[in-house]
């Protein structure tokens, strides 16, 4: 099998070699790219199967990068993976909503980053499940079409607006929502959805979900997730 390519772009030399090396001693193949400029000439030459992206880039800046790939068809279904420094949630924000996979925090641990880039890989190759399809995962069971959650077998008693969310996110798990991404998704009918109220959701279905509650991750000044 060919050895998977990730391009790897980071301004800073040092860091930029310690990705290709931690990455190649994992059997990856590394495309480095020290501006931004040069990694869209690289995507444009032949398409990685992942891109890890420093956001903060002199020139054309990481942001703008994500969104050149993510706004055009060809390259749309790329992951990317965000390398952001703390202190950079709403980069990381704008960067999910440009459809960025994910993020890894500088400083980063070896294998940190090789575990979120397994699973964004992983990912891509996952379908995601069809919105009408029941969904096993843990010991929870969703059913769509019966608008029903089993829950180690018992039935929870949701509201609408709860339910669309916990939908949302095990649907996807392991992935980060932004609050926008979600207000976009579930649309309330039942209860007028902002960004506030998307905590207020999550709140009262972590309570329902008892123990279990704790896999819905508040992700800090960004969004939440199913723990995968
Ligand atoms: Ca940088």
């Amino acid at each position: 099998m060919a050895k998977e390519s990730i391009l790897v772009v980071e301004d800073e030399d040092d860091i930029r070699e310690l990705l290709r090396y931690n990455l190649e001693k994992e059997g990856y193949q590394v495309v480095p790219a020290a501006t931004g400029e040069e990694a869209l000439q690289a995507v444009r030459g032949r398409l990685p199967d992942l891109i890890l992206l420093d956001l903060m880039l002199p020139g054309l800046d990481g942001l703008e990068v994500c969104r050149s790939i993510k706004g055009a068809a060809a390259t749309r279904h790329l992951p990317l993976v965000m390398l952001t420094a703390k202190g950079e949630e709403a980069d990381i924000v704008t960067g999910l909503e440009l459809g960025a996979d994910d993020y890894i925090t500088k400083p980063f641990s070896p294998r940190v980053l090789l575990a979120r880039v397994r699973a964004a890989l992983r990912r891509r190759s996952l379908p995601l499940p069809a919105a009408d399809a029941p969904l096993k995962i843990d010991d929870l069971v969703i059913h769509p079409g019966r608008h029903e959650v089993l829950l180690a077998g018992t039935p929870l008693n949701l509201t609408a607006t709860e339910f669309r969310l916990l939908h949302l996110l095990v649907r996807k798990p392991g992935w980060v929502f932004t609050r926008s991404q979600i207000v976009n998704a579930i649309h309330g009918h039942d209860y007028p959805v902002s960004d506030r109220s998307i905590d207020v959701q999550i709140v009262s279905l972590r309570k329902k979900l008892g123990e279990a509650g704790s896999r819905l991750e508040t992700i800090r000044g960004i969004g939440y997730r199913y723990k995968e």
